[in-house]
């Protein structure tokens, strides 16, 4: 490994932190200290070495075999949230959805409460043009700042992440350490209702105290896919301790000792029945990375 300031972790386990809490370990697990020790870690680690950057796995199936490779995970140095002038909100990549939202709250920034409902980092929200109650990302973002996996700082537009549902074109490997966010004048107080709003309607329709990992399946053009999942009978369905979610049928869950086989398993049966059923092939919106066992 390459010198670096941080830590770089041999078998650094994921499944301490992933929301589904289950999968392989990182050939390695690296935390760097401040955007310049990425940048110069990045630069000179071999070029074959591949790179994955993770929030808290909030969207993300590892599998049992693990990660090859340098995975990388921003500690809290990278979270801080600053609010700026023209309604703007900078957000380090490890800053929490929650965080943003309750900090444009304050300072009185509309637009940005969807964050609230998203349990996850700025960095994977970027990537993957997080939304909820008809915003995303896109519609928030001004600029972010990644390193690249090549060890180049570099400040990216919205334009050129070229944005589409669930979907950004940053390249693979590549780590945003930054994000800038707009909004419009508000009241903190209508803004916190919201919020509020946003919070208990995500109570009573999600499993949130579960281990799970948020939308399994995007929404295909002109369905919705939880409809699609229940219509071809799978709400309840359950292979090995994974089961499909009984509250949200477009979610998976761990019972508790499932491995990430179960859960990448129940899946595919589940795309198979609603093919079957109705046609439509339902791709996956939850990353999986790493080795089959
Ligand atoms: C209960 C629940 C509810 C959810 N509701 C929603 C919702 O309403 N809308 C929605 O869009 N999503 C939702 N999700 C999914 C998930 O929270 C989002 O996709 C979130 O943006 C993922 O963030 P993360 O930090 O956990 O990323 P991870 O799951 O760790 O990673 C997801 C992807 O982002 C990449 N990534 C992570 N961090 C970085 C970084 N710093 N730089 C570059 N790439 C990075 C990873 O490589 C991976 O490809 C929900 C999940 C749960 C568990």
């Amino acid at each position: 490994m390459p010198p670096l300031a941080g830590t770089a972790e041999a078998g650094g386990s994921l499944a301490d932190f992933i929301w589904f809490r289950t999968g392989g370990a990182a050939e390695w697990l690296v935390r760097p200290r401040d955007m310049a020790d990425l940048a110069q870690f990045l630069a000179a680690l071999p070029p074959q070495m591949p790179v994955l950057p993770v929030g808290v796995g909030s969207n993300l199936i590892v599998r049992d075999g693990g990660v090859p490779g340098v995975v990388i995970r921003l500690p809290k140095a990278f979270a801080k949230v600053a609010v700026e002038p023209g309604n703007r909100i900078r957000a380090g990549g490890a800053a929490m959805g929650i965080t943003v939202a309750s900090a444009a709250r304050d300072a009185g920034i509309a637009g940005l409460e969807f964050l609230r409902g998203i349990p996850g980092t700025v960095g994977g929200a970027v990537k993957m043009n997080a939304g909820a109650y008809g915003r995303e990302a896109k519609d928030i973002l001004v600029e972010c700042t990644l390193v690249t996996r090549e060890g180049v700082i570099e400040v990216w537009p919205l334009d050129r992440l070229r944005y589409s549902y669930r979907h950004s074109e940053l390249p693979d490997g590549a780590v945003v350490v930054e994000a800038l966010f707009e909004g419009a004048p508000g009241d903190p107080v209508v803004i916190g209702a919201e919020m509020d709003r946003i919070a208990a309607e995500r109570e009573a329709s999600q499993p949130l105290r579960s281990r799970t990992g948020g939308s399994t399946f995007k929404n295909p053009d002109g369905h919705k896919a939880w409809q699609l999942v229940d219509a071809a009978g799978c709400r309840g369905l359950r292979k090995g301790g994974a089961q499909v979610s009984e509250k949200h049928c477009n979610f998976l869950l761990n019972l508790g000792d499932a491995t990430s086989a179960d859960i990448e398993d129940l899946g595919d049966e589940v795309r198979a029945r609603v093919k079957a059923q109705s046609g439509v092939d339902l791709q996956w919106e939850i990353a999986r990375v790493g080795v089959r066992k």
